[in-house]
């Protein structure tokens, strides 16, 4: 019997089976590509949706337009839908498409090296296992990895502590004291949720932020009849959502302008009217633009911090002790557990995962400083690799889901390119990508998250992972496929 040598290279890799991932793998085979992996770390589909379990915990985009565009669903029982309903549907779309069969869960990824002379990439998990793919995506999401902040004593703390993204259900809440540090976008949705269940809530702010009504509301079950047995309402809903959404990218793109006028007094509105105290109110009074940090969207978190067993603590934060938190100033606030609202480490992109491209680069050496891509999904010196929500393609107005299909139909007429005319490999030139890029950065110093607040939206003083212009703007440039501005090889 011959060798059976080694096994051809798959077409594709993708690492992650959220939203990105799943939706990859679905154009592929839509695209009759069946040799694929999906590397998935965690145990199910749904990446963040996966992930973030906290009470309270929905999406901000309300869910008719936070869904893939091919595929609606007439079912959605809110306006906003919540966590386990999001989940539901990402967990139907991979059934539904037949994707269960390609993913691998339970695989993490260490580290990703490109040969030159086969024109593919080899992936290596933690356990060993080993993958070897013409072309490798990366769809592993900007908020995947949470941050707890190394306060002095962090370890020292008596009582249960977990970050909100690794929400420990078995830890009881009821008549303990307890406290939220941190008070961004999961924070204000949690907050509203254990407040009535605990003995005594402190919540820690360190800056504050803007929040705006949730013009949320259930959908009654006659009009999810009318949206499954009409698709054109449904498709018209859709569009609707999209356009109301859409115009507030004037508030981003010209912090003076009348639309972020018009949101300021939206959230100094909504504040004046939920907190009476003007005490309170000016410490939940933000001192930057609105649409800096991201704008947040609640009916139910200002009312939660008037509740006589809620406290609003904006002293800055000394250590932890093992009985609780301490100030500043001395003081002590005695607790029994502490749920880390504190966020994720949203620069550094794909800083697990060691990337090696042509020639031994490797992608934490080039992103060292900042991470940046041509177009958010290619990059210069590492051929036939697709970032998949990559450096400058998120939004502070609108569906991240919008994005990512601009980006995956644009990465799949790179892969047809490359098996239609037979080539080994696609490199994005490094000229090409420097001139994208002194371009974008021009475009984000007009917008408003340069106005000079702390997000998370900046990495060493420079915008990594925000794109700069409308949602319509870049689903333009992502239809052209401009194949000449890459290197492309043949055999
Ligand atoms: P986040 O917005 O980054 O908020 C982190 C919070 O922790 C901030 O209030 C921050 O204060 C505070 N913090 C961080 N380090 C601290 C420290 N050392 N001491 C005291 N406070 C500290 O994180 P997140 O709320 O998890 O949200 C992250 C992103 O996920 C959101 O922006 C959004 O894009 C997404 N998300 C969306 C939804 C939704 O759609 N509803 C829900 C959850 C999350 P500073 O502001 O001073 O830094």
């Amino acid at each position: 019997m011959p060798h059976p040598g080694p096994p051809a290279p798959l077409t594709a890799i993708i690492i992650g089976a959220g939203m990105s991932g799943l939706l990859a793998a679905i154009r592929l085979k839509q695209a009759g590509i069946q040799d694929f992996v999906i590397l998935e770390q965690g145990a199910e589909v749904g990446g963040t949706w996966a992930d973030n379990t906290y009470p309270g915990a929905g999406c901000d985009v309300p869910s008719h337009l936070y869904s893939y565009s091919f595929a609606p669903n007439p079912g959605w029982t809110r306006l906003f839908a919540r966590q386990a309903e999001i989940l539901a549907y990402f967990r139907r779309i991979a059934a539904d498409h037949g994707l269960l069969p390609h993913i691998s869960f339970g695989v993490e990824v260490a580290g990703a090296v490109y040969d030159p002379d086969t024109a593919s990439w080899t992936v290596r998990d933690r356990a060993g296992g080993a993958w070897t793919g013409r072309v490798l995506l990366t769809a592993v999401g900007q908020l995947n990895r949470p941050v707890i902040p190394d306060i002095p004593g962090r370890d020292s703390f008596a009582g249960a502590q977990f970050h909100s993204a690794r929400w420990d259900h078995g830890v009881p809440l009821a008549g303990k004291r307890v406290a939220s540090i941190g008070t961004g976008a999961s924070a204000v949705q949690y907050v509203p949720e254990i407040a009535p269940l605990v003995d005594r809530l402190t919540i820690f702010q360190r800056t504050a932020n803007w929040i705006v009504p949730r013009p949320d509301r259930a959908i009654p079950p006659a009009i999810r009849r009318l949206l499954a047995s009409l698709p054109p309402a449904e498709r018209a809903l859709r569009l609707a959502i999209y356009l109301a959404v859409e115009v507030r990218w004037g508030a981003f793109r010209n912090r003076d302008g009348w639309m972020a006028r018009y949101l300021t007094r939206m959230a100094r509105r909504h504040l004046e009217a939920q907190i009476a105290d003007p005490a309170l109110r000016a410490r939940l009074t933000p001192h930057y633009p609105i649409g800096c940090k991201r704008v947040l969207l609640s009916n139910d978190y200002y009312p939660a911090l008037t509740r006589p067993n809620v406290a609003l603590v904006t002293d800055p934060i000394a250590r932890l002790r093992p009985e609780g938190v301490e100030l500043a100033d001395g003081r002590v606030v005695p607790l029994d557990v502490i749920v880390w609202g504190t966020g994720f480490a949203a620069t550094g992109l794909l800083l697990p995962i060691e990337i090696v491209g042509g020639g031994g680069r490797r992608l934490r050496d080039e992103w060292a400083r900042w991470a940046e891509a041509y177009r958010g999904v290619a990059v210069a010196g590492f051929p036939n690799l697709i970032v998949l929500y990559g450096p400058n393609t998120n939004l502070g107005h609108n569906s991240i889901i919008y994005m990512v299909e601009r980006q995956v139909d644009y990465a799949m007429g790179l892969i047809q390119a490359l098996r239609a005319r037979n080539l080994a490999s696609f490199e994005v030139r490094a000229e090409v990508q420097a001139d994208y890029n002194s371009r974008l950065q021009q475009e984000l110093a007009g917008t408003v998250w340069a106005a000079g607040c702390h997000s998370w939206y900046m990495q060493d003083g420079r915008i990594v992972n925000n794109w700069s212009r409308s949602t319509l703007a870049f689903s333009r440039m992502m239809r052209r496929l401009d194949l000449e501005s890459y290197r492309l090889r043949g055999w």
